[in-house]
């Protein structure tokens, strides 16, 4: 059995009272975490989530609501858990320095520390799929902010196959990476289309045709988009929300 948990769904604001993007996929091999943002540490903690329990993060885009929590749950895994057992930081191109950068910035360089266990860094590639821990997993361009090296993130294991959006806005090539998928978590910031950089409720409602997943789940919602009733008879994710696939 596959599932996924959300761990946050808002978008880079907290909108709700939600907490930044953040998604724990638990298969029998074992689990990833795809994007971990600055409040994902409080996340895992709320949800009774052991750090040591993840085989891997995986990062979809160097925004900080995606990947500003990495530091400290490094930190973490060091000094309250005493990890032992490798831990895979993987990502889009520049993963490594990046993530090096943002901790060195934030007061916790990697370097400064002894670890007692080894943090392997690893690159994704857009061209086919490659073991990240116990999954199989593709990285492909999405459009947002170029600077912030966005993609989405297209997972295999046990037979499941996942899609996660990361940030984009629409663009024509979507639908074929994301088609054949048990599960597209796909974000949906606005309600109507006003930022080329992200996907509103309007454009998913009118290309909910050229989508071709199993089950396709909204998040990353803004303000706007949380306070609604009504999302066009689409599935919303919420923190805390669990899915079964
Ligand atoms: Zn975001
Ligand atoms: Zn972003």
């Amino acid at each position: 059995m596959t599932e996924l948990l959300c761990v946050g769904t808002s978008d880079a604001f907290g909108a709700g009272g939600r907490r930044q993007s953040a998604y724990l996929v638990r298969a029998p091999a074992g689990s990833v975490l795809l994007d971990c943002g600055t409040t994902t540490n409080t996340g895992l903690a709320e949800l009774g989530v052991s750090r040591d329990e993840i085989d891997a993060i995986v990062v979809s885009h160097f925004h900080g609501d995606h990947f500003g929590g990495i530091p400290l749950l490094l930190l973490g895994a060091l000094y309250e858990d005493r990890r032992r057992r490798p831990l895979v930081v993987a990502g889009p191109p520049d993963v490594e320095a990046r993530v090096r950068a943002a901790a060195a910035a934030l007061g916790h360089a990697i370097e400064s520390q002894q670890w007692s266990f080894p943090i392997i860094f690893q690159q994704l590639r857009p061209d086919g799929f490659v073991p990240v821990g116990p999954f199989e997993m593709r990285a492909f361009a999405t459009r947002h902010s170029p600077d912030a090296n966005p993609h989405g993130l297209d997972l295999r294991s046990d037979g499941v196959r996942v899609v996660y959006s990361g940030d984009t806005g629409w663009f024509d090539e979507l639908p074929r990476e994301v088609n054949g998928a048990e599960l597209f978590l796909c974000e949906c910031t606005q309600v109507h289309k006003n930022f080329v950089y992200h996907l509103s409720l309007e454009e998913l409602a009118a290309r909910r045709g050229e989508l071709d997943c199993g089950r396709l789940v909204l998040t990353h919602l803004g303000a706007e988009m949380r306070a609604r009733r009504d999302y066009e008879g689409f599935e919303v994710a919420d923190d805390g929300l669990t899915l079964k696939l």
